[in-house]
C-alpha cells in the first residue's frame, strides 16, 4: 500500500504543477522548518525597467551610449533593461573591445580606448572610485527599493541608473501562506541590502541576506543548517544552483536555467508563486499518508 500512496501523492502533485523527483524529496519536505527564497526572478519578475538616469560631467546621451555598449556583452536582466531603454536615447553603439562579467558585481569592458566599469556601489568602491556624487541616487533608490547601477570611465564616475523590478502576483500571499505553515522565511539576494530590506519589509519576510555573491549563496544555507535549521531553497538562476543542491530541499522554478532545474529536488511548473506553499503542503501530506 505504501508505494501506491507514494505514487498517488506524486501524481497528485504533478497535476498541480509540482514535479517531485523522488522519495528523498518527500522525506526532506517533511522536516523543513525554514524557506529561503531568491529575489530576482523568483519573488520578482526579473524584467527590470530603468526609472532614472543621471549623468555626472558627461552629456546624458554619452552615458547611455557607454552603458548600453558595455551591457550588450552581458546576459544579466539589468543589462537587457539598460540596452532597451538606451534605444530611446542613442542609436549608434560603440564596439566592445574587451568584456569581462564580474558575477555579483557587474562588468568591466574596454570601449573607445577607455576602461569602463558598470555595476553596484561595491564594485566601484573596491576599485577606488569616488562615488560621493551618486549619494542622492543611492539614497533615493534605498527608499524605493530600487537597484542602482553606477558607471565609471577611466576611474571617474560618469553616471547612475535606478532600476525597478516588479513583484510577481501573489508574492505577498505566498509568504503569508509559508508563515502560516509555521515556516521561517529568508530572502537571499545578490542585490543591495537596501533593495533586499525594502522587499522583505513589503512582504513580511522574517530575515534578509543581501549583497550575497553567487558563490556565497550556498554558505548562507550552510550557516542556517549549522544553526539547526532544515532548509528549503527556492530559486531560478544559475547563481542559485549550488544553494539549491546544498539545501535539504531544493525547489526550482521551471522558467529558470537548466542548471537550477538539475540541482533541485522539486520542479515547479506552475506559473503562479503559490505553487511554493502548495508544494510543501502536498509533500508533507503525502509523507504522512505513507508513514
Ligand atoms: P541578483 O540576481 O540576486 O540580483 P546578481 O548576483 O546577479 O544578483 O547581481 C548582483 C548585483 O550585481 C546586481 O544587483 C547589480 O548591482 C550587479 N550587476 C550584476 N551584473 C550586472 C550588469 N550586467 N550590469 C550592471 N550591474 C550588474
Ligand atoms: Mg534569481
Amino acid at each position: 500500500a505504501t508505494p501506491t500512496a507514494l505514487m498517488v501523492g506524486i501524481g497528485r502533485a504533478a497535476s498541480l504543477g509540482i514535479l517531485i523527483k523522488g522519495h528523498d524529496a518527500l522525506e526532506a519536505s517533511g522536516r523543513v522548518d525554514t524557506v529561503v527564497l531568491d529575489k530576482t526572478g523568483t519573488l520578482t519578475t526579473g524584467r527590470m525597467s530603468v526609472e532614472s538616469a543621471t549623468a555626472y560631467g558627461v552629456p546624458e546621451h554619452e552615458l547611455w551610449r557607454i552603458a548600453a555598449s558595455v551591457e550588450r556583452g552581458s546576459e544579466h536582466a539589468i543589462a537587457r533593461a539598460i540596452e532597451n531603454a538606451a534605444t530611446r536615447h542613442v542609436t549608434d553603439l560603440l564596439p566592445l573591445e574587451t568584456f569581462t562579467a564580474l558575477p555579483g558585481l557587474g562588468a568591466e569592458a574596454d570601449i573607445a580606448a577607455a576602461r569602463v566599469l558598470i555595476g553596484n556601489a561595491e564594485l566601484l568602491r573596491t576599485r577606488g572610485i569616488d562615488i560621493t556624487r551618486a549619494d542622492t541616487d543611492l539614497g533615493a533608490a534605498a527608499e524605493n527599493g530600487r537597484t542602482v547601477v553606477l558607471v565609471a570611465r577611466d576611474g571617474e564616475l560618469i553616471g547612475a541608473f535606478q532600476l525597478a523590478d516588479t513583484l510577481k502576483p501573489y508574492a505577498a500571499e505566498t509568504i503569508t501562506a509559508l508563515r502560516s505553515q509555521g515556516l521561517h522565511t529568508v530572502l537571499l539576494t545578490g542585490d543591495s541590502p537596501a533593495a533586499g530590506r525594502q522587499i522583505a519589509d513589503t512582504l513580511s519576510i522574517d530575515q534578509v541576506h543581501a549583497g550575497v555573491m553567487p558563490t556565497a549563496k550556498a554558505d548562507v544555507i550552510r550557516d542556517l543548517q549549522a544553526q539547526g535549521r532544515r532548509v528549503a531553497m527556492v530559486g531560478d538562476g544559475i547563481n542559485d544552483a549550488t544553494a539549491l543542491a546544498t539545501a535539504d530541499l531544493g525547489l526550482a522554478l521551471v522558467a529558470g536555467t537548466d542548471i537550477a532545474l538539475k540541482a533541485a529536488d522539486i520542479i515547479l511548473v506552475r506559473e503562479d508563486l503559490l505553487v511554493v506553499p502548495d508544494a510543501l503542503t502536498i509533500s508533507r501530506r503525502t509523507l504522512r499518508t505513507i508513514r
